[in-house]
């Protein structure tokens, strides 16, 4: 094995642990820097599970968090007055994003992970790189690894020329209830499913996730839809300003949508969707918005420095692999780390990983080549 590193991963979401559980666990020194001061608990919804997710979950010891996952039994597609149009008998597993960004947190020693940390940027400096907090500090590391999603400050440093995401002209619209809070009527045909409808300007999608604390048992889950709809830029930036937000942003959490922009969308779904789908939107006091970018970079990996996860590569929701390839790339990495010396292991890195977020990323854009509001 390579000497113990020191290693700094900017961001402290499931990409950022990933890389950190692998590498701590390969005898590693790992600071996780993460801007937010609370954690991220109880941020996320479920994540369809997949291989990559089982196979990093059983490196670092905890196959028993790939077993908190809901099951939905049948995929069905809805017609716009709710009836049920198609059925598909293929059962789909959602894990709690919140259990799995928990169990990934206890795998490292607390004092290695430090919140209210913001990184303002990352510069090579030697046989290695330094991180620059936003408070004024600075601390030197072997190896830095960009976690840092969407507005990755990292990828300034990787890939200087070409760090813009491209909107791709329409958002998603969340909610995340209590599967209690579902009236009978949207229950019946929701619950213990995978449900789709697609209209001239909506692609909806729903399925149940597991509690909070990753409770599994019926009552006790919760009910998460994704509604699709196209937004154009100008639009986004006035509803992010409507909102208090800043323009250039790219989404809203749970609570900072203003009432009356709520009650619009409520009406918007009354009027655009299956029944059964109005009511789950009807039932979210919160709604939040994502808007959907795409982006990928030159390299993953330049002198000591590396991407990984949305920083990397950003890719459509649809192909339901944003984690399983952030997995993969930390899986990637540690292996490549623990086989070769460090810039070896960094340059091959980049030639294994970016042709993998490469069609990713083309996949996620065939899919959405169906929607139609999709603009190519
Ligand atoms: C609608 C929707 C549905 C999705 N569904 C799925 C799914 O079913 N399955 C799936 O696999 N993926 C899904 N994804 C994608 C998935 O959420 C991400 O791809 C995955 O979480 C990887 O994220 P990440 O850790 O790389 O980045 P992020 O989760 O964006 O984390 C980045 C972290 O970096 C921190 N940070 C940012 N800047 C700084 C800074 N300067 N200093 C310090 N910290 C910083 C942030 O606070 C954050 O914690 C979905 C995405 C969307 C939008």
């Amino acid at each position: 094995m390579t000497d113990a590193l020191r290693v700094g991963v900017v961001g402290g979401s499931i990409g950022g642990l990933f890389a950190a559980a692998l590498l701590a666990r390969a005898g590693h020194e790992v600071t996780v820097f993460e801007r937010s001061q609370h954690g991220l608990a109880r941020r996320g919804a479920g994540l369809v599970a997949q291989q990559e997710l089982f196979d990093l979950l059983h490196r670092v010891g905890r196959d028993d968090a790939a077993r908190v996952g809901v099951v939905a039994h049948e995929r069905i597609t809805l017609a716009r007055d709710g009836s049920v149009v198609s059925r598909d008998a293929s059962p789909q597993t959602q894990l709690s994003w919140d259990h799995l960004y928990e169990v990934l947190r206890a795998a490292l020693p607390t004092a290695s992970y430090r919140l209210g940390s913001a990184v303002q940027s990352v510069e090579p400096s030697g046989r290695g790189a330094v991180v620059r907090l936003a408070e004024g500090r600075s601390e030197a590391f072997d190896l830095v690894i960009g976690a840092d999603g969407l507005n990755s400050v990292v990828r300034r440093a990787v890939a200087p020329e070409s760090t813009a995401n491209h909107y791709v002209g329409y958002v998603t619209w969340r909610g995340l209830i209590p599967e209690e809070a579902l009236p009978p009527a949207a229950a019946r045909p929701l619950l213990d499913r995978f449900a789709f409808f697609t209209g001239p300007e909506s692609h909806m999608l729903g399925y149940l996730v597991p509690g909070p604390a990753g409770e599994v048992e019926r009552g006790r889950r919760r009910y998460n839809w994704v509604w699709y709809r196209p937004m154009t830029g100008q639009r986004l930036r006035e509803l992010l300003a409507e909102a208090g937000r800043d323009p250039q942003g790219a989404s809203l959490a749970p609570g900072q949508l203003p009432d009356a922009l709520r009650d619009e969308l409520v009406a918007d779904a009354l009027r655009e969707l299956p029944p059964p789908f109005s009511a789950a939107v009807e039932a979210e006091s919160r709604p939040f918005l994502q808007a959907i970018f795409d982006y990928v970079p030159p390299r993953m990996a330049h002198g000591r420095i590396a991407l990984l996860g949305d920083a990397a590569v950003m890719v459509r929701p649809h192909t339901a692999m944003g984690a399983a390839k952030a997995a993969g790339d930390a899986m990637a990495l540690a292996d490549l780390v623990a086989e070769l010396p460090l810039d070896e292991a960094l340059s091959r890195y980049d030639a294994e990983r970016l042709p993998v977020g490469r069609a990713i990323s083309a996949y996620g854009r065939r899919l959405a080549a169906s929607l139609p509001f999709a603009r190519p």
